[in-house]
């Protein structure tokens, strides 16, 4: 499917220069959102996966979808402060500044195969500390799968020796 029709490119925001890539016109349209969510449950297939992880929080709108069809657990990844119980935590760099991400202690066993989804694939901070915080656990990732990928930004570089999927480039 050419789900690029599907996205609305936002000029200027959150500020001047960047073009915002909103994905939650793919969401609207249920046919678009199903199969784009279908291609990465297939990706989750080839890959064994015990558990789905993603940041806040478009992670979670497509993490949340591919662990139910699958039928493993969801963790989520979150910023300071919103998680409940004991966590761990990363910095990290983000495209438009930094911050800490967190996640539940007990969220992932050791050796679990992970999958770790969001919505789109920038620089690679996000993902990069999302990992970190998988593997700080001893879970093992088996794959990363996004919406979107802005090559332009080379995310990639920062996942070498990691399973990457996108669904569509700019
Ligand atoms: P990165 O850490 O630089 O790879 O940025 C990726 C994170 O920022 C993801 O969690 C995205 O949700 C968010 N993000 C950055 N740019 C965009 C965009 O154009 N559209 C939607 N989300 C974005």
């Amino acid at each position: 499917m050419d789900y690029k029709q599907y996205i609305t490119v936002v000029e200027d925001w959150p500020k001047e220069g960047i073009k915002f890539k909103d994905i939650t016109t793919l969401m609207d349209n249920g046919t678009a959102f199903k199969s784009a969510v279908d291609e990465i449950v297939e990706y989750a297939k080839e890959r064994e996966i015990d558990l789905v992880v993603g940041p806040e929080a478009r992670g979670f709108i497509i993490g949340c979808p591919v662990s139910y069809a699958m039928e493993v657990g969801f963790a989520p990844v979150r910023k300071e402060g919103k998680l409940p119980r004991e966590t761990i935590k990363v910095d990290y760099g983000l495209e438009y500044g930094s911050d800490v991400l967190t996640i539940h202690k007990d969220a992932i066993k050791p050796g679990q195969r992970v999958l770790i989804t969001d919505d789109l694939l920038a620089t690679g901070g996000t993902i990069e500390a999302t990992i970190n915080l998988v593997e700080q656990l001893g879970g093992v990732v088996v794959g990363c799968a996004f919406l979107v990928e802005l090559t332009y930004l080379h995310g990639r570089e920062k996942l070498e020796g990691y399973d990457v999927l996108t669904l569509m480039e700019y």
